[in-house]
This record gives C-alpha cells, structure tokens and sequence, in this order.
C-alpha cells in the first residue's frame, strides 16, 4: 500500500458523503467507508456477518476487533494498488481505533497524510440530517433550506411516546424517503452525542502530529470542496518536500 492516506471526519450531515466523492474522483482514491463495508455484508449468512448487520441496525458500534479485522482485510486487497491512495470516511471511531490505524500504518512505514474535519454546528448538523429526503432518482431535498414543491407532514406517534415522524411527498404525489438512521430525532441525537463522546476526543491527537485540517462545513458544498483540494494539494507537496 502507497499512496496518499487520507481521513475525513466530521459529524453527520457535515457532508461527508459528498466530499468524499468529489476527492476520490480528482484524486483516483480508493473510498473506504467502515459504515459501507458493514452494510454490504447484508447479503452472507455467516456468523460474523449477521452479528454485523444486527449491530448497525442497533445503530451501536460494531466492537473494535471486528471493525480493524474488515478495515485491514479491505486495505489489503489486490486493487488497492490501483489507486493513488485511500480516503478513510468513518474511522476511527474512537480513541482505540486511531490507536489501531497510526501502528498498523507505521508498520508498513506509513502515516496519514492529512485528516480532513468537516466543522458543523450541532443545531446544524440536526437540521441537515433530519430534515432531508431524497427521491428515487437522487434528488435530495431539506425542510429548512431546499423544501419548494414539497409538501411536508409531521406525523404524530399514535402513543405520543416518540417525537414527530416527517414525512414528504412531491406536489406529484410521488414519496420522498428518508435514511433510516435519519428517521426519528433520538436516532440523529444519538449519532450525534455519540460523535462529540467518542469521536471527536481523537482530534486533538491529529492536531498534535500536525496533520489535522479544519473546513467550515456550512458553506456552499462547492466553496467545501474547493478548499479541501486546496488542503489535499498542500499535502501531496509536502509529500514530495
Ligand atoms: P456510517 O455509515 O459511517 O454512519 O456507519 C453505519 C454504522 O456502521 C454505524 O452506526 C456503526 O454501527 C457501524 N460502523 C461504521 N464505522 C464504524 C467504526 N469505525 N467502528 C464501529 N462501528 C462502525
């Protein structure tokens, strides 16, 4: 494995998705998303993989052990090396996996390159997540920023045990869907408070190796993308420094 190793962190809804794949497209990086590994096990009937797909569907963290054992099989794959490197997007989790990742890399004499952070506020990266919807031909859609034609319904759990369910359908009548760990505000709060808990105590670590970056997430999604390109470009030529 050579190459650019890059990470890209944030809170939910910061963009990451997006970003990921406008780096991996200009870069030729190979995208490693844990979260996507994980749910492309959805279709073994192995032991391991049901524990997996039971876990993610908890919405708790698969354990440490699991989580290094897929990262490790997927970064030592053949076509790895067809690529000008890798940009890790949702890992580490936590302090034990950043641990994990610095030794296994420096045991191939490696290090990451650049930790790209996408900084949201909280309220921020709420309303993002919770309030978006995509239609089946991937347009995407929010209540509080992008909602025209769209008509929007909160509906009320019948119990009142559980905070309003939103629910979208174009002027068409066609439905719009949400992402299931974006269904309900304990899910996204969850995700959230589970960031600031576990993830966001690694950065620091990054910032004392001088290799962690911070972009503004809230900004328009093209003036992110410009400004991590100039950061990934920074990197590659303190690489050849
Ligand atoms: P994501 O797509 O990154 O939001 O991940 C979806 C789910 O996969 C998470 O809620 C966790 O259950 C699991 N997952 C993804 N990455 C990790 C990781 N680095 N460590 C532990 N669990 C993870």
């Amino acid at each position: 494995m050579d190459g650019l190793f890059l990470l890209i962190m944030g809170v939910q809804g910061a963009g990451k998705g997006t970003q990921a794949k406008y780096i991996c497209d200009k870069y030729n990086l190979l995208h490693i998303s844990t979260g996507d590994l994980f749910r492309a096990m959805k279709s073994r009937t192995d032991e391991l993989a049901k524990h997996v797909i039971a876990t993610i569907n908890a919405g708790i963290l698969v354990d440490d052990e699991t989580t290094n054992a897929v990262l490790k099989d997927r970064l030592e794959q053949d076509d790895v090396k067809n690529y000008g490197g890798v940009l890790l997007d949702g890992y580490p989790r936590n302090e034990p996996q950043a641990k994990w990742l610095t030794d296994y890399l420096a045991g191939q004499g490696r290090a990451i390159d650049a930790v790209l952070v996408l900084e949201l506020d909280l309220y921020t990266a709420f309303k993002r997540s919770f309030g978006r919807v995509t239609g089946a031909d991937g347009a995407a859609y929010n209540i509080y920023s992008n909602h025209d034609g769209i008509s929007w319904t909160f509906e009320q759990d019948a119990n009142k045990m559980f905070p309003p369910r939103l629910v979208a359908q174009r002027a068409d009548g066609t439905a719009l869907n949400r992402r299931a760990d974006d269904a309900d505000a304990f899910a996204v709060i969850g995700r959230i408070e589970k960031f600031l808990n576990e993830t966001r105590p690694v950065l620091p670590h990054y910032e004392a190796e001088g290799v962690l970056h911070k972009v503004n997430a809230d900004q328009p999604i093209e003036t992110v993308r410009d400004q991590i390109f100039g950061l990934i470009d920074a990197a590659k030529n303190r690489r050849k420094g």
